[in-house]
């Protein structure tokens, strides 16, 4: 089982050189009209630009005022869209403090 012995050591490679094939696998369906179905539960929108289309979509709507802004479900997806905003922002997972502090510091700029 030789293949499974050095599993370990080239498993970062390996790992490096499938992200890049997806990574052209995609670059390649781009052309193809290749859509992806939306992530949020309940939605089977299919979109090329499902960033873009959450936005439009998903995150208004859950900042409605006609929500009950005590329901638990309405808050956890308002506190997930916030959370996404704010990796799309930065470019990375931050926290909501993280989000509250970065628009506060903005301000104060
Ligand atoms: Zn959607």
């Amino acid at each position: 089982m030789p293949v499974l012995k050095r599993a370990k050591t080239s498993d970062l490679a390996h790992a490096k050189e499938k992200a890049e094939e997806r990574q052209e696998v995609k670059k390649k369906s781009r052309n193809r009209g290749m859509e992806k179905t939306c992530w949020v539960p309940g939605c089977m929108e299919e979109a090329k630009y499902l960033n873009a289309h959450a936005f439009i979509e998903h995150i208004p709507s859950i900042f409605s005022e006609t929500l009950d802004p005590t329901d638990e479900r309405v808050l956890r997806e308002s506190r997930s869209a916030l959370s996404q905003a704010g990796r799309w922002l930065l470019g990375k997972p931050i926290t909501l403090d993280e989000l509250v502090a970065f628009f506060c510091d903005a301000e104060d700029a």
